[in-house]
């Protein structure tokens, strides 16, 4: 068996225990004679499954039982527009646009109603959080709306804005489950969970009960609408079973690992171990303001598009895979969420200083 260290943003790496209980279950879930793709999303099997993840899930984060966790399909562009569907209910919101990702947002929630860019970082390529310590929110506003990682730009927020009483909506796709965070400071959290909880196909949606109505927005489909889901326990129509299963067995993973808070100091260490590298390194440097660096994702630049290239290809036939910039930013991009283990990061660096020894 090779296994290689996998930076990708996602999907990406997923720990080497869970793919070995998935593989070793996959003919035969637990005595039942089938696989969990097999088995009817009603049958007692998975009813245990996806009580079994939603407690798991509820454990690690802390999450109190005003709030509804919801598993979905669609991804998390799909939420792009389910959020201001059942919202919306004053027709306006205000974003902060930090990156890619919210100004996607941003743009679909457009359609729906009033939605204002309160503040955003596009004027230096999106290289930084906007200060949202003084921020001018509108008085009708539903909700306030971050992406609290931004994936392709390494960003991060180390602190919340302060939404005056505004339900605050964050899309945590590419930080989900990488530390604590205190569930009560929001209203909405979702995220698709192809980066660091499961497989792709799986959208969690953790809503506080009361933005959970029938008053939505007119022609919001059925399946859009939170309290479809949430009446149903997530079971109106078939979920995405065998990727709930795998979260689940994520979710158990984690608490193996001491929970978020171990989870939050390997994932510091291990961003550490990189950032120090790039701080020092005369070839390499990081293209995210050091504040607001995420301990996520690290792009970082040679300046030279031909090294950068070198670098990948190098890499690659290394065992690195999956190292290739996003096309905005360019350069590299290390994705480290929670199943890279620290060797991959230790690889990586020492790859990194025998590239610059031999290219300066
Ligand atoms: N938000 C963030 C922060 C992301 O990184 C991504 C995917 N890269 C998305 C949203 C879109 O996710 P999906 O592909 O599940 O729609």
């Amino acid at each position: 068996m090779a296994r290689v260290y996998n930076f990708s943003a996602g999907p990406a790496v997923l720990p080497e225990e869970v793919l070995a209980q998935a593989a070793s279950e996959m003919l035969d879930y637990q005595g039942c004679g089938m696989s969990v793709m097999e088995m009817s999303h009603r049958s007692a099997a998975f009813k245990s499954i996806i009580e079994g993840a939603e407690q798991d899930l509820r454990d690690l984060m802390g999450i109190p039982d005003n709030y509804r966790v919801l598993f979905l399909q669609g991804g998390a562009s799909t939420q792009f527009a389910a959020i201001p569907m059942n919202l919306m209910q004053n027709k306006a919101a205000d974003y902060i646009v930090s990156g890619s990702w919210s100004k996607k947002a941003f743009k679909e929630a457009k359609m729906y109603g009033d939605a204002r860019c309160v503040a955003s970082s596009e004027d230096e390529n999106f290289s930084y959080v906007p200060d949202v310590r003084a921020l001018e929110l509108s008085d009708d506003a539903d909700y306030v709306y971050i992406c609290q990682n931004e994936t392709i730009y390494g960003t991060v927020y180390h602190e919340l804005p302060d939404t005056n009483g505004k339900p605050l909506v964050a899309d945590v796709s590419s930080c989900f489950l990488s530390e604590p965070i205190d569930v009560e400071r929001y209203g909405l959290i979702y995220g698709g969970v192809q980066k660091n909880v499961g497989p792709a196909g799986v959208t969690i949606v953790i809503v506080r009960d009361d933005l959970v109505t029938e008053d939505v927005l007119p022609g919001t489909p059925t399946m859009l609408r939170f309290k479809t889901m949430a009446d149903n326990d997530s079971l109106y129509n078939t979920p995405p079973c065998y990727g709930i299963y795998i979260c689940g067995l994520v979710f158990k993973w984690l608490k193996a690992q001491g929970g978020l808070e171990g989870m939050q100091k390997r994932n510091r260490e291990k961003a550490q171990l990189l950032y120090d590298y790039l701080d020092a390194s005369k070839l390499f440097s990081g293209t995210a303001r050091v504040e607001d660096r995420s301990i996520m994702n690290v792009p970082f630049v040679t300046g030279s598009d031909e090294l950068d290239a070198k670098f990948v290809a190098e890499a690659k036939k290394a065992g690195i895979e999956n190292i290739k910039g996003h096309r905005s930013v360019g350069g590299m991009r290390a994705s480290i969420y929670n199943a890279m283990p620290r060797e991959g990061v230790k690889a990586l660096v020492e790859f990194m200083e025998k590239f610059e020894a031999e290219n300066a």
